[in-house]
């Protein structure tokens, strides 16, 4: 029971839904994982939310949301880090690359 992500049939765009009331709603999405992105960095109920509060909220998301230069998927950089173009999880599989060629 909650919010779940709704995704098109041949794994195209998502949309968020009610699993109590079986009511979509918000915007829609590029993929789940933009949907799953913005469920995690809005760290709310978004059922809570009014139409126009949500329709804020999603471009506030999109204004702060990079794509990973490395897997594609969304994510929030860090202010004035120079991993801005990869993931959290890239960055620290390429930092763990590097330190092995540093260190064989
Ligand atoms: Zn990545």
């Amino acid at each position: 029971m909650g919010v779940q992500v709704l995704e098109e049939y041949n794994g195209g765009r998502a949309v968020l839904y009610c699993s109590t009331t079986d009511w979509a709603f918000g915007p829609v999405f590029a993929s789940t994982d933009h949907a799953q992105s913005f469920l995690t960095w809005l760290y709310t109920d978004p059922r809570g939310l009014t139409d126009s509060q949500l329709e804020s909220k999603y471009s506030q998301w999109q204004s702060v949301t990079k794509l990973c230069a490395f897997c594609s998927l969304p994510f929030q950089p860090a202010e004035a880090t120079s991993a801005d173009q990869l993931c959290e999880t890239c960055y620290d599989w390429q930092q763990q690359a590097r330190d092995m060629e540093v260190n064989p």
